[in-house]
């Protein structure tokens, strides 16, 4: 992820050319901030790690991207989403997280009928009628357990980076995590290395535990698929073989699924100023 990410492969420069008409979706995630610009047919998305002040991150973060898409002022229409999604002052319009994500997931995974999300701090599901509004939707955001997070704790315990442990769970039997906890999880994997438990084996059971917790989260309401799994755990190969395996249907990848939630504050954006243009 980080390069110029475009949707119909146009020339970026297209975006100058109507840049009146550019909107941007900001979404203020937990660990980290993406921006969206986007001109009706295409889109530029860049991401940066969240810092304690969100506002002058996602601004900075904001302008950037618009020098980089070569426009000349900022977005007339700015949405915000995400956990700091207040904290962007200039933002025009907000939308929930559930609403962004399942416009994004929708667009980038056309005609799926189910979102599985999992960030930094929380993990959703939302389930979408044929033309792609939500019709139900569960979330963990009490408990770190399942989500980004809870990885990124066990990543530093095994001395492995996060996006590493999709590839370090390679050729290991999954052994039972029993914690369900993170801060005791953690422990239970600190105890199982100094066991002598292979790495591999520890990683595999880890996302055997986000798999479970997360179908266990979902199962009430009846994923069917295309099954979309966007967020940043959604870049863990491993995990997303064990969720399709949990769910009894493969999950969706889209390319950009970090991405879906500030795609989908832009497309709604879009419709936004669309209306007001009628
Ligand atoms: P948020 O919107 O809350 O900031 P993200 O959707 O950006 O969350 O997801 C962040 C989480 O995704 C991190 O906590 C980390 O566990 C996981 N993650 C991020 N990048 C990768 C990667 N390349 N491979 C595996 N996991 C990743």
């Amino acid at each position: 992820m980080g390069g110029i990410i475009l949707k119909n492969a146009g020339p970026l420069c297209q975006l100058q050319a109507i840049d009146p008409g550019v909107v941007a979706g900001v979404d203020l995630g937990s660990t980290r901030i993406k921006v969206v610009i986007y001109n009706g047919t295409e889109y530029i998305a860049r991401m940066r790690d969240a810092t304690c002040d969100p506002e002058k991150t996602a601004l900075a973060l904001l302008r950037e991207t618009c020098t980089e898409a070569g426009l000349v002022s900022m977005p007339t229409v700015i949405a915000t989403t995400g956990y700091g999604r207040r904290c962007l002052k200039t933002a025009t319009l907000t939308f929930t997280e559930i609403a962004t994500h399942a416009k994004g997931a929708f667009n980038l995974v056309p005609g799926c009928r189910f979102v599985v999300d999992i960030g930094g701090q929380d993990a959703k599901g939302i389930s979408l009628s044929a033309d792609g509004s939500v019709e139900d939707f569960v979330m963990n955001d009490k408990c770190a357990a399942g989500t980004g997070r809870f990885l990124s704790t066990m990543g530093l315990a095994l001395g492995i980076p996060v996006d590493s442990l999709g590839a370090s769970a390679t050729g290991g039997e999954p052994h039972r995590i029993n914690a369900m906890c993170t801060v005791f999880a953690e422990s239970e994997v600190i105890s199982l290395i100094h066991q002598g438990i292979p790495r591999n084996a520890i990683i595999a059971g880890l996302h055997a535990s986000v798999a479970r917790r997360t179908a266990s989260m979902v199962a009430s309401l009846h994923p069917v698929p295309p099954i979309a799994f966007t967020g940043g755990v959604s870049q863990n190969a491993d995990i997303v073989r064990r969720l399709s395996g949990e769910l009894g249907h493969p999950v969706i990848v889209p390319h950009d699924a970090i991405y879906a939630g500030a795609f989908g504050a832009a497309l709604l954006a879009w419709e936004h100023q669309e209306n007001i243009h009628k």
